[in-house]
This record gives structure tokens, sequence and C-alpha cells, in this order.
């Protein structure tokens, strides 16, 4: 198959050639038709996180019709439209069992640590993490609901966000998901916060109240004036952590999101005790993606417009080198094949 490989040397690289991961009795090969590109990705490309070793074809984000199917497989067919669940478990484990197999020790995440990823032609995966794509939906809407998955799950474990006001630092594709699924969750004023203005007015049109360009107000003054009882940090920056917990209302919730790379503590424990704040954060929520999926069938998140940039497969080789680099103004690049 085609593939997209993080080789050795540090770069991606096309491949023609590249083998097609082989699939069992029990599960479906999928012809990838669209795979979003993650900060998660960059990172391990630039060695910040080390969840896996090249050469490895990465993309956990990824929709596709079913064009092999195994013998024991029961309930899909060839022509199916899938959005795949990434992660990859045993099944039988106490976290498998209580609805936590992103935990599972013998389990893994497709395309970053557990096999091949949506970065090349096709991908295997077992029925138990296919979901099917509603006809309404576009491919690039299905590659989406990984990250909106991951989100939502973040949010779910707010227990005050009806009635609240909510700030939400980094207005990247996590940022502009989250501002949608506050409101979605009973939020009655949404603050994103960035230092760029082109994605915070991408956040006022997809439903934020206020933005805020940190780089030109006074965040103490700021904060000063308001009540927030729940921060979300979903810049992965390192000040932005710290601006969490020191801004949010005595009794809140910060949910902490990005990731970083950092290995140094940055969390200042004794402000979480004295303001009796609760941290919630989420990589994966495995009962959530009907929810998710239903939630923009429905129209009550819009995907559609934080994919910035849509890219032909073929034509991406460029386009990867520049984004590993961080050179990319896209907010979201969803390959399409
Ligand atoms: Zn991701
Ligand atoms: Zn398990």
């Amino acid at each position: 198959m085609k593939a997209y490989v993080w080789k050795e040397t540090g770069r991606i690289e096309k491949e023609i050639h590249w083998s097609t991961p082989e699939y069992g009795s029990h599960e479906v090969l999928i012809a990838i038709k669209s795979e979003g590109i993650c900060t998660t990705d960059i990172h391990m490309v630039s060695g910040k996180l080390d969840f896996a070793k090249p050469p490895w074809v990465l993309g956990h984000e990824m929709s596709g019709v079913i064009v092999k199917i195994g013998d024991d497989v029961k309930g899909w067919k060839i022509g199916d439209r899938v959005v795949i669940d990434p992660v990859v478990s045993c099944g039988s484990c106490k976290y498998c069992l209580t609805g936590k197999k992103y935990l599972c020790p013998d389990g893994g995440e497709l395309g970053t640590n557990y096999g091949s990823g949506g970065y090349g032609e096709f991908v295997v995966a077992k029925p138990s993490n296919l979901y099917r794509l509603p006809a309404e939906m576009s491919f690039a809407e299905g590659a989406m609901m990984e990250p909106l998955n991951c989100t939502l799950g973040a949010i779910d474990r707010v227990r005050n966000m009806v009635g609240s006001h909510v700030a939400v630092f980094g207005a990247g594709p996590a940022g502009l998901l989250f501002i949608q699924l506050a409101r979605a969750y009973g939020a009655i004023k949404v603050t994103l916060l960035d230092i760029k203005d082109e994605p915070l007015a991408l956040g006022l049109r997809l439903g934020a109240d206020e933005v805020v360009n940190i780089t030109k107000v006074s965040l103490q003054d700021y904060f000063a004036e308001q009540e927030i009882e729940v921060v979300v940090e979903a810049s992965g920056s390192e000040a932005a952590i710290g601006h969490c917990f020191e801004f949010v209302a005595s009794s809140g919730t910060v949910v902490l999101y990005g990731l970083n790379g950092l290995h140094t503590p940055t969390i200042t424990s004794d402000m979480i005790v004295g303001k009796d704040l609760s941290i919630v954060t989420c990589t994966s929520a495995p009962l959530l993606w009907y929810k998710g999926i239903r939630l923009v069938q429905a129209g009550k998140v819009n995907v559609k417009d934080i994919i910035t940039q849509q890219v032909p497969f073929d034509e991406a080789e460029a386009l990867l080198e520049e984004i590993m680099d961080g050179k990319s103004s896209a907010t979201k690049t969803v390959l399409s094949y």
C-alpha cells in the first residue's frame, strides 16, 4: 500500500510499496478515506513524546470504508462507512471490563503505539472498534470523531458545568471542540483564550461568547472581574497550565487536556488544596463514541469548520514536512484518500 512512514531519519517519507497490514478472521480491512493530523503525531516525530519508535505509520483519527472482512466477523459488510476507535485492548482485564480499555496493559492505539494507522491506505481493526458513519456526515467529519471523543470525555467528567462560566485556553482543534461541548453541557458563558487572532475569530463563529488574545490584555485584570468555575487547558503551554489553577474560582474544576512533553512539575499542589479544586482529564472515552457522533449529526457540534485544510493523500508529502516542522498555520489538517 501507499503510506507516509515516519522513518529513523526523523522524517516522514512517502512509500509506494509499504506492506499492507494483514487482517485475521475476526478483523476487517478498512480503506482509509480521511485521516486527521494530530499534535500528538507531531510531538512523536519531534521526539517530545516517546510512544513509539520509527519506522511507524502514524495516524489515529480515521474514517474509511470496509473493503475486506474476516470469516468470523458478523454485522458488517463490504462498503460500510466507518469511524475507527483506535484504542485496541485485550477485552478481559479489569480496565477493559470497566469501560476504561485505554488503560489496558496489553493494549495500545492504532497509529500511535499499536499497529499501523491512517497515514497509510489501509488499516486493520476489530468490529468492536468500529462505529457507523451516518450517511449525512462526510469522511472528514468522521476523522474528527476521535478528537471529539477525547474532549467529550473530559467535559463529561466536569460535574458542575451547568450554569457555569467556562474558560478555555488554546484555540486549536481541541479548544474549538471544548467551547462547543461546554455550551452543549449547559455552560452559560464560554470564553476562549489564545495568542493568535485568527483561531479566536473561528472560535467566535463556533459559539464562544467572548475571545481574549492574551498577548493584548492583562490576564490578572481580566480574571479579577470574572467568576470562572471551569477552566480548560487545551493549549499544551506550560504557562497556561499555571494560569488555569491561578485563575479558576475557588471550588472550581480544571480540565487538563493538552500534552506538553515536560518532565518537570508545573502544578502548585498547595493552591489546589487551598482553593478546593477538582481536576479532570481524558485521553479516550470508550462509552461516548455514539454520543459524539450524534452531537455532530444533530448539529450541536460543528467539526467541519475546524478542518481548515483538506489535502489529497498523494499531495501531502511536503505539507506533512511543514506540519511536523511546526511551520503550518492550519488549525486542523485532514488528509483525504
Ligand atoms: Zn489525536
Ligand atoms: Zn484489557
